[in-house]
């Protein structure tokens, strides 16, 4: 497997009594090595739980996910996510929360300041590097765990919804780095959004997904030029 292998996985929350939530129903989908991939539905439809199974951070119940390190069973350094609550450390400022990442992805360290700064630019948060989370605005610490995820260069990048908390030129700009350093770096992305134009714009494919039970309904290839 060079992408992502997706094989008849169904998630239920709150199962057992046979009242859970079936958040998704038979799941199948294979994501090509670096391409670009969109997660699109209302909300509700199972998209995070889709991301976060990739990601390991929820148990495989039924089915199962293969990457090219082998069948997920929980977080490994492969795959990197940018939660849609940011989860930046509170007691650590925005070049601290960087370097934190970094030294988990194992970078040297006489890398991880020039990586870190580098990063910090790239996200437009230079002059704020000593900066707390509380300090920062709710789209700030957005770009902050942006960065923090973006500089460890995984292979696998995971993003639910990372651009909700911005406002429309920003995130404009902020989709557009995305692309630039997706195509300086190629790498595998899976990205959840509700948003049809941000799905079009950054996507080469774009699952569209249902709700109740969650499926995909239609795997969409978009032939526009991004330039
Ligand atoms: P989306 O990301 O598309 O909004 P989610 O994956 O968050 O969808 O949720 C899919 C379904 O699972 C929804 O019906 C949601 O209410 C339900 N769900 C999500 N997380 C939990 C949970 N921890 N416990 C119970 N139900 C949940
Ligand atoms: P490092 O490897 O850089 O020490 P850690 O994540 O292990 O990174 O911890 C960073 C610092 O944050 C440590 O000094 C730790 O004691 C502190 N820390 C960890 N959890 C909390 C918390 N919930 N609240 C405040 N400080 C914490």
């Amino acid at each position: 497997v060079s992408g992502i292998d997706i094989r008849n996985v169904t998630h239920t929350y709150g199962g057992r009594d046979g009242r859970g939530v079936t958040a998704l129903d038979n799941i199948n989908l294979d994501i090509k090595d670096c391409e670009f991939h969109a997660l699109l539905g209302p909300s509700g439809c199972g998209k995070s739980t889709l991301l976060y199974l990739i990601g390991g951070f929820l148990p495989l119940q039924e089915g199962g996910i293969i990457t090219p390190k082998g069948p997920v069973k929980g977080p490994g350094p492969d795959r990197s996510i940018v939660f849609q609550n940011f989860a930046l450390f509170p007691w650590k400022t925005v070049e601290d929360n960087v370097l934190y990442g970094l030294k988990k992805a194992k970078i040297a360290p006489e890398e991880r300041a020039r990586k870190a700064q580098e990063y910090i630019d790239l996200v437009h948060l230079t002059g704020f590097e000593k900066s707390y989370p509380s300090q920062l605005s709710g789209g700030m610490q957005q770009r902050a765990a942006i960065a923090r995820t973006l500089a460890i260069d995984p292979r696998i990048l995971l993003m639910d919804e990372p651009f909700g908390a911005l406002d429309a030129q920003t995130r404009r700009v902020m989709q557009e780095e995305l692309r630039a350093i997706w195509q300086r770096s190629p790498k595998t992305v899976v990205f959840v959004t509700h948003d049809v134009q941000e799905a079009v714009f950054l996507a080469d494919r774009i699952s569209i997904m249902s709700a109740r039970p969650g499926r995909i309904a239609h795997v969409i290839d978009v032939d526009l030029p991004k330039e």
